[in-house]
């Protein structure tokens, strides 16, 4: 499952690649799609430019001249690139926008799990209701982080994974951030510190960061894109190896339905 630095790979390659974004070339023209579900009114951006391509969270946002704009969730598999030729489509390929240059944006993705959505302007807000700040925005701060943590009786791993605290964390990274900060995953959001939060806050920051620029090398090949990849994980997916501080053993406890790696000696 890609997390925010997977995905914000995927914006940058996708901004790289438009290049001339705003411009003529990145009209789209026509559009289609291969399973009913992948796409919900994309045929309404036919006629407009595409002119930025932005993320929240794990969404991926392509701005149309019109301020009306796509949202497209990568899921599983997908990945969102450039095809040099729009006629010319690989079969994972589930929905796809024609550009007038004749180049096509596409949503390859094997499992076809990835969705994308039509909205008109203004819509944001009611959107991304729920969803935290950006990690690397002044408004995630270390007071913010604090108000979200003092709120709860919740586990902070769990507190880190509702993307309300802040936005793109997943399964590997908080996993990693509560590893870096030795705090333990279990341990009641409202319970800690304002010292740990600090050390909590900065982990985020550092873990996603390091991250950003694995994620821009490993991100080209969907399908075959596994979590974390390229990244140096301490903890997540190491149950029984041992810890790169103290040498003890990783362990694997079910969180929220999910696995979650830690070293019950270098986390309290
Ligand atoms: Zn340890």
């Amino acid at each position: 499952m890609p997390e925010l630095p997977e995905v914000e790979a995927v914006a940058r390659k996708l901004r790289a690649a438009l290049q001339d974004g705003g411009g003529p070339s990145c009209e789209i023209v026509d559009c289609g799609q291969f399973r009913p579900t992948t796409m919900q009114e994309g045929a309404r951006a036919i006629g407009r430019r595409i002119t930025a391509v932005d993320r929240r969270g794990k969404h991926l946002l392509l701005r149309l001249d019109d301020g009306c704009f796509l949202r497209v969730h990568l899921r599983m598999t997908g990945n969102l690139t450039v095809a040099p030729d729009a006629r010319l489509r690989a079969s994972t390929v589930r929905a796809w926008f024609a550009l007038a240059d004749g180049r096509a944006v596409v949503l390859d993705d094997p499992r076809a799990l990835g969705r994308i959505s039509f909205h008109e302007p203004g819509s944001e807000t009611e959107l991304f209701r729920g969803l935290g700040p950006e990690p690397f925005d002044a408004a995630f701060s270390l007071d913010h982080l604090t108000g979200a943590a003092k709120a709860t009786k919740k586990p902070i791993k769990l507190l880190l994974m509702e993307q309300k605290a802040v936005a793109g964390l997943g399964n590997i990274y908080a996993a990693e951030a509560l590893f870096q900060a030795a705090i333990h995953p279990a341990r009641p959001a409202h319970k800690l510190s304002r010292p740990r939060l600090a050390a909590l806050y900065t982990a985020i920051r550092d873990v996603l960061g390091a991250a950003m620029a694995s994620a821009e090398q490993a991100y080209d090949r969907p399908g075959e894109f596994a979590e974390g990849e390229n990244f140096p994980v301490a903890v997540y997916g190491r149950e029984g190896e041992p810890c790169l501080r103290c040498a003890g053993a990783i362990r694997r406890m079910p969180q929220g339905g999910r696995s979650t790696y830690y070293c019950p000696k270098c986390q309290k």
